[in-house]
């Protein structure tokens, strides 16, 4: 913990006049009666201030940049970038400036809630876990798989290790999901066929060091705005970007060549552009030899892909087609960047292998400057994700399938035999909820009521439960409806680690203590489990010693200790303390059992739902750069929200027009399974025929409209990003 006794300030430098994008520059001053921030204070005041400033890491998107937390007098009051952080390298953007202002926001929870004749009283924590407990064991008595629970990327990985550790050994149910289903379950799924592992390949330094960066449905600039950093100084070193996306975006603006693609059509376009690869013999033949298998599949599918034949499906024209194939695949190294764009669609996982052959048949992959780079859009849903918050596999993607994995799991834990029963993921536990098949839910930092799509069926789902149980930091729209609500701590007020998207693991500080009775999440498992009789199994006195056992039980994590992350964190794999960490992967072989990547031809599939003539819009869904998630945390930071609160439908000049619609009207929009209501803002940088709502409001929630009914049979994945829609006047 580091004391300083002057003050700082940030000065916005508004580097994009037309689409809203700020870069945030710190400037340090040693004389504070020069500091904006201070300038109404007296000289003395600043003297009499014990001001403390804590580094840890944002809340928010999965860059994972350091920051500063300012302390004074024992309240968290601002933020101050980390200079010497690698992510960051003392840059935020206007989300990580502002994150302190929700720990400190009066709707906090501050004690236990507990939920009579449908109102909710106040308290004790012993009477609430007593009744939990009685409820959890009637429950468990009956079937442990009655009982399932939804982990959280906003949770440090100790939280989310102990979580599963709790449902797994003392409930005895691997029914345990996270958010990660609906973002980059594809991913994961995906690249571990192909690549063997499902993490980003390279780092974000690395990115910088790019020739050519591919990026397709993603939008850095304001879902990744420090690793949009990195983009832009890659360009300024003479890089060409390519991005391909239906909406011109603030980093589409910057690309070198921008294709809008229609939403869907990805598998197609990248089977193209790989047909113009092995037509022009600039495919890396001798990694194709050495380094991966069946690459004969994937000729015979790309064979049929010419970009004559495509660009009318996909809506980029063949000669752009063809420059970006050659830009791609004759620079020496070039990158690809994607997030939800490529993964929130039926055929996501398709569309995760394209991408992964693309990658192998140019051999930019294992080196500096390349490989495929999908972006974690939470903060810690790669690290909740390596802790076995999954319904699949254990801590470190062990398979628990295999007998030899429960049993050192047992032998490690010192628990009863393990359930070997396969847990459900999110969707298939809600639609069990909504059958009568589930009893009881346990949420952890998660809003399903917002963030799942299909609102309506998942509030009735969640209703339908015997009990619901919601540990989270605000009463969000989940915990409205739950019949015990927890309080717990937020970021700023704990201690553990987070590990970003490119797999580093950083340390979280506690900077203040929590409001009221509010307690951290691991503390809470491990007091339940105590009345439950299980506190053998829970015996921590400290995040550290959590961490001790996630080495144990994590071999990526083996060689990483609270020690060695004190500077800048460490990248896994990370298999002993002498091991530097692996900023890229696949270098020497792939993570296959074989060491060989694997080449998955894709034919495109068709969309679940087309367009008609009743629904002829297609509606494509993202972040904008003031929001994060369901905006529970940043919708209470006042210089957020005052920037953008409400929702809205961005559609393009065309349509209005055809529509007779004019910016700022409010406005229906319908699909086949809900409707909304927004306000038209109408903009040439959306192509006719596509329209786009923002995630985060609660005023005009796509999930309201999406379909989760047609699902892929692996990931569970709907269809998010490409829905038929219309707009009607009112
Ligand atoms: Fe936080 Fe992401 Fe912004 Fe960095 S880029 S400050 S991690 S929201």
């Amino acid at each position: 913990m580091i004391t300083w006794f002057f003050c700082q300030f940030l000065e916005y430098k508004k580097i994009d006049e037309t689409s809203s994008i700020y870069l945030c520059e710190l400037i340090l001053r040693d004389d504070h009666l020069n500091s904006k921030v201070e300038s109404n204070r007296c000289i003395q005041d600043i003297y009499n201030m014990n001001i403390n400033l804590i580094p840890t890491i944002c809340p928010y998107c999965g860059c994972g940049c350091g920051l500063n937390l300012v302390n004074v007098n024992g309240k968290i009051k601002g933020v101050e970038p980390w200079k010497r952080n690698p992510i960051n390298e003392g840059k935020l953007c206007p989300k990580g400036n502002f994150s302190y202002e929700f720990v400190n926001h009066e709707e906090r929870l501050k004690t236990p809630l507990i939920k009579e004749n449908g109102q909710f009283r106040e308290a004790s924590w012993d009477e609430t876990l007593n009744e939990i407990v009685r409820r959890l064991q009637t429950i468990r008595d009956e079937d442990p798989d009655l009982i399932a629970f939804l982990s959280s990327a906003r949770c440090t990985n100790e939280d989310n290790y102990v979580l599963q550790k709790f449902a797994r050994a003392v409930i005895g149910t691997n029914n345990i999901d996270n958010c990660a289903a609906l973002c980059h379950g594809p991913t994961v799924s995906g690249l571990n066929l192909t690549f063997g592992s499902g993490a980003m390949t390279n780092s974000i330094g690395d990115i910088e060091k790019a020739n050519c960066i591919f990026i397709i449905g993603s939008n850095p600039l304001e879902q990744h705005p420090l690793i949009g950093r990195r983009i832009l100084k890659a360009r300024a070193n003479g890089a060409k970007i390519i991005v391909a996306d239906p909406r011109y975006t603030p980093t589409a603006k910057h690309a070198d060549l921008f294709l809008p693609l229609i939403p869907g059509t990805d598998v197609a376009l990248i089977n193209s552009i790989m047909h113009v690869i092995l037509r022009d013999g600039l495919e890396d033949q001798d990694f194709i030899k050495k380094r991966t298998m069946d690459f004969e599949k994937l000729k015979n599918i790309v064979k049929n892909y010419s970009p004559d034949s495509v660009e009318h499906i996909i809506g980029v024209p063949a000669a752009d087609i063809e420059k970006t194939a050659l830009t791609y695949g004759e620079s020496e190294k070039s990158s690809i960047i994607y997030c939800l764009g490529i993964t929130e669609h039926i055929m996501g996982m398709d569309n995760v292998m394209s991408l992964a052959n693309l990658t192998m048949l140019t051999g930019n992959i294992g080196r500096e400057g390349t490989g495929l780079n999908p972006l974690r859009g939470q903060n810690n849903v790669q690290g909740v994700c390596d802790m076995g918050a999954l319904p699949f596999l254990y801590p470190g993607y062990k398979k628990y399938v295999l007998d030899s994995v429960r049993a050192d799991t047992e032998c490690e834990w010192d628990c009863d035999p393990l359930n070997f029963l396969p847990g459900l993921q999110m969707v298939e536990i809600l639609e069990a909820a909504y059958d009568g098949r589930m009893k009881a839910m346990y949420i952890m930092g998660e809003n399903p009521v917002f963030s799942e799509p299909e609102t309506l069926k998942v509030k009735e789902s969640l209703m339908n439960l015997e009990t619901l149980i919601v540990q989270d930091i605000f009463l969000t729209e989940t915990a409205a409806i739950a019949d015990f609500v927890l309080p717990a701590t937020s970021w700023a007020e704990k201690n553990g680690t987070f590990t970003n998207t490119e797999r580093r693991v950083q340390r979280v500080r506690k900077a203040a203590d929590p409001p009221g009775l509010a307690m951290e999440d691991w503390r809470i498992f491990c007091q339940i489990a105590r009345v439950m009789g299980s506190s053998k199994l829970f015996t921590y006195q400290s995040e550290e010693d959590i961490f001790h056992e996630i080495r144990r039980n994590t071999p990526q994590y083996a060689g990483i200790t609270y020690q060695r992350l004190e500077a800048d964190g460490l990248q896994w794999p990370c298999p002993d303390v002498e091991h530097p960490g692996t900023p890229i992967l696949h270098g020497e072989k792939f993570a296959t059992s074989h060491g060989l990547g694997v080449f998955k031809p894709i034919e495109l599939r068709g969309l679940p739902e087309t367009p008609d003539d009743d629904y002829p819009l297609i509606l494509s869904t993202g972040r904008i750069i003031f929001h994060y998630h369901n905006s529970n945390m940043t919708g209470k930071s006042k210089i957020l929200d005052n920037e953008i609160s409400n929702s809205f439908v961005e559609l393009n000049p065309y349509d209005a027009l055809k529509l007779d619609l004019s910016t700022q009207e409010t406005v229906k929009i319908k699909t086949r399974h809900g409707e909304i209501e927004t306000k038209v803002k109408i903009t040439s940088k959306i192509a006719p025929g596509i329209i786009f709502l923002p995630i985060h409001f609660l005023d005009g929630k796509p999930n309201l409209l999406t379909n989760s009914k047609v699902l892929d049979p692996s990931t569970k994945m709907p269809e998010l990003k490409a829905l038929p829609a219309r707009i009607e006047k009112i």
